[in-house]
């Protein structure tokens, strides 16, 4: 096993949400509701938001997508977001990021009902995670742990992530030492990154920079799971989606690797699915435990 194939691990996790939520129906009579806030129209949002919104209609989630012209006034939008807060019919909200820049990401996640925040993106949800005691863990981080999980054991592993933003790099550093890791979390401000990589056996690259990490930087044998996702150009011109990790120039030397894409991607939507069954069965106060 070199290529770690989250796809197929985010498959197998679907399959059990799907049949948790046949279950919770029939128990309960009850269908979890999600509802996905999409700003403008930004071709990557767009493509984020419409794979979501299939993944959670094949998994049996209610899921509607509510769209807004780019202009809207942030007031507008918190009007939104409040009348979501206060329908008891939805479980789920998030607002897809990035937003334009005449409105306030921060104000916009801080309206978010905690109880119905599915990214784990609410300072209450980010609060609790870097205590050590989670309750909603935002979806990239988590499907990385799972991943992590289903191939290695990560108790006492020196584990590098490249990158803090607070919905990737900062969550991931807090679960991870949680699971009893030693983190180093390297940002562009960081010293002699590359000699800190090369002392960790896990790598986690969260930079937004195109093949940036070379097999230079990386720990003979070392776990390494590619974050990114950049679009550059190939020989024919044409888009091409790629990693933050030089996959090719890498893979003789790491133990396993997560590819881009078909890594990370799959995982992070499986587990906003999680998180919206999770509260549902929260906010309902349902008696089931999921498989
Ligand atoms: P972000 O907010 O732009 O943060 C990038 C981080 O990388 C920052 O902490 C920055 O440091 C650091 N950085 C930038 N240049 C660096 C350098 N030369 N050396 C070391 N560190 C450097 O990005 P993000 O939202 O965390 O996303 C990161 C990547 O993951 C993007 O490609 C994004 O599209 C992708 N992503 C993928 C998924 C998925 O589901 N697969 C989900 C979320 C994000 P400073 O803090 O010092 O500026």
């Amino acid at each position: 096993m070199k290529i770690i194939e989250g796809k197929k691990l985010a498959q197998n996790l679907n399959e059990e949400l799907k049949t948790d939520v046949i279950n919770i129906k029939k128990k309960f009579n009850l269908v979890p509701c999600l509802k996905v806030i999409l700003v403008g129209s930004n071709s990557a949002s767009n493509t984020y938001v419409k794979n979501k919104e299939t993944m959670a209609k094949k998994i049996g989630i209610d899921s509607e997508v509510i769209r807004v012209p780019s202009e809207i006034k942030e007031e507008e939008l918190l009007d939104i977001i409040n009348k979501c807060n206060l329908d008891s019919e939805i479980d789920g909200l998030l607002v897809q990021l990035p937003l334009p820049r005449h409105i306030n990401s921060d104000n916009i996640i801080e309206a978010i009902d905690p109880q119905k925040d599915v990214d784990g993106f609410h300072p209450i949800n980010l609060g609790l995670l870097a205590l050590g005691r989670p309750d909603v863990i935002p979806c990239t981080p988590m499907g990385c742990l799972k991943l992590l999980k289903s191939i290695t054991t990560i108790q006492g592993k020196n584990v590098i992530i490249i990158g803090r933003s607070s919905i990737v790099g900062k969550p991931l550093s807090y679960l991870l030492t949680n699971n009893d890791a030693t983190v180093t979390l390297a940002h562009s401000k960081s010293e002699n990154i590359k000699n800190l990589c090369n002392k960790n056996d896990i790598l986690i690259a969260a930079v937004g920079i195109a093949n940036k990490i070379k097999k230079d930087w990386i720990k003979k044998e070392a776990i390494v799971l590619d974050v990114g996702i950049n679009f550059i150009k190939d020989d024919m011109g044409r888009n091409k989606l790629v990693g933050d990790v030089d996959f090719n120039d890498v893979l003789e030397k790491v133990s396993a690797i997560t590819p881009v894409p078909g890594g990370i991607g799959p995982m992070t939507i499986h587990c906003l699915l999680e998180n919206t069954v999770k509260q549902t069965i929260k906010r309902k106060k349902i008696n089931y435990k999921l498989n």
